[in-house]
């Protein structure tokens, strides 16, 4: 009954409340999910049904560009009062004083704000979610590209404090996923979205190593729901790489499923293992010591071909049996859509991508491939391998 729920379309997956065999009552409310070609048509009816008095589109020089300018027009158009704040960075940092001119323009008294649209992809979805979510205002994201799993989720990473610090607030009233703008979308945040996908192998095998090993709480029905979607991104490799609309589709779809299934949960497991911790960990050092940071999605990608290893020689060790693709296999993927698959590649050098390894289980709470081979006295000997491997 419950498995029926989560085998209806995405666009139907709005306004989930069921309860569970796992024993928990799962519910999440996203107002709108608009997934395929032509989708970002539907903005301003969407919009509409508010009665906002007036809109607020933020964007950047470059989102702008390739849609957000299109939406503005078609929120005039449709009578509704819009405005646009277009940050003039080419490359926009979501730091705190990013946020702090969002919010400027956002909480204006005059305009008398009452929804904020955002045109973009990660950076803008967690400003405009966190400004909106502190203004108490409803906001939707108009994606342009399938770079990272966090349109349908609630938290915003914003580096603040000589750090990166996740921010707990809303989720978008409506999401627009318009696949023939995101299959034009730069490569390389294409291929960072899939690598952020392929990431869900190790981190629904670190979930349920969780809950064998700690006793902690798994919802077997999300997780095959998260690797549904995965299986589906996977065999979509050759389309990814070529921008066919129905494959890059495919990609978005588990992106935004990610969010979902995590907001479903309650936890991030469904989306978030090993391989999450060692690409946070090397994001964290290079904020700390002022250099810019890797697409989340390609750091991930590297750091889940080191942890596919580690659970091959987990099995070979007899530390686990939980299965899970080959390095190589999961390599030749990515290769496909042209992501990238070392360290070095990303700018992260052998000493941080080693020291991100032996170091990143403590970032988190979780149980892990990492702490479990930590307990084994195998860590150091597995991460050796792994280096030479991906950094020689
Ligand atoms: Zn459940
Ligand atoms: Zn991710």
């Amino acid at each position: 009954m419950t498995l029926d729920i989560l085998k209806r379309p995405l666009s139907e997956l709005t306004d989930l409340s069921f309860s569970c065999a796992c024993g928990h009552e799962h519910s999440i409310k996203i107002g709108t999910l608009a997934v395929g070609p032509g989708a970002s048509a539907r903005v301003a009816e969407t919009a509409a049904a508010y009665a906002p008095r007036r809109i607020l589109l933020a964007a950047d020089v470059h989102t702008f560009a390739v849609l957000g300018e299109r939406v503005l027009q078609q929120l005039k158009d449709a009578g509704l009062e819009a405005d646009a704040y277009v940050f003039p960075e080419q490359h926009l940092h979501p730091d705190a004083f990013a946020v702090g001119r969002l919010f400027l323009e956002a909480s204006d008294e005059k305009a008398g704000y009452s929804l904020l649209i955002a045109v973009g992809s990660g950076v803008l979805n967690d400003m405009t979610r966190l400004v909106s979510g502190r203004l108490g205002l409803p906001y939707f994201i108009v994606c342009t590209a399938p770079s990272m799993d966090g349109y349908a989720g609630s938290s915003s990473p914003i580096v603040c404090r000589g750090t990166k610090l996740s921010f707990y607030s809303h989720y978008a009233d409506a999401i627009f996923a318009d696949t023939d703008v995101m299959s034009r979308a730069p490569r390389e945040m294409i291929a960072a979205g899939f690598g952020d996908v392929l990431g869900k192998y190790t981190a629904l095998a670190d979930w349920l190593l969780g809950e064998r090993e700690r006793g902690e709480y798994r919802c077997p029905l999300i997780s095959d729901f998260m690797r549904g979607a995965l299986e589906t991104c996977a065999a979509s490799a050759e389309g990814v790489a070529n921008r066919d609309p129905e494959a890059v589709g495919h990609l978005t779809e588990a992106l935004i499923l990610s969010g979902m299934a995590m907001g479903l949960a309650g936890v991030t497991r469904p989306a978030s293992g090993c391989e999450h911790h060692i690409a946070h960990y090397c994001d964290i050092d290079a904020v700390a010591n002022g250099r810019d940071y890797p697409l989340h999605g390609a750091s991930v990608g590297v750091a889940e071909l080191a942890m596919l290893r580690f659970y091959e020689f987990a099995r070979r060790d007899g530390l686990t049996d939980i299965e899970t693709p080959s390095a190589d296999a999961v390599r030749a993927l990515l290769c496909k859509v042209g992501a990238p698959v070392r360290p070095a590649e990303i700018g992260i050098s052998t000493e941080l991508f080693r020291r991100a390894i032996l170091e990143a289980m403590h970032l988190r709470p979780q149980y892990s491939m990492l702490k479990h081979v930590a307990a084994a006295g195998k860590l150091e000997e597995y991460t050796d391998s792994v280096v030479k491997e991906l950094c020689d």
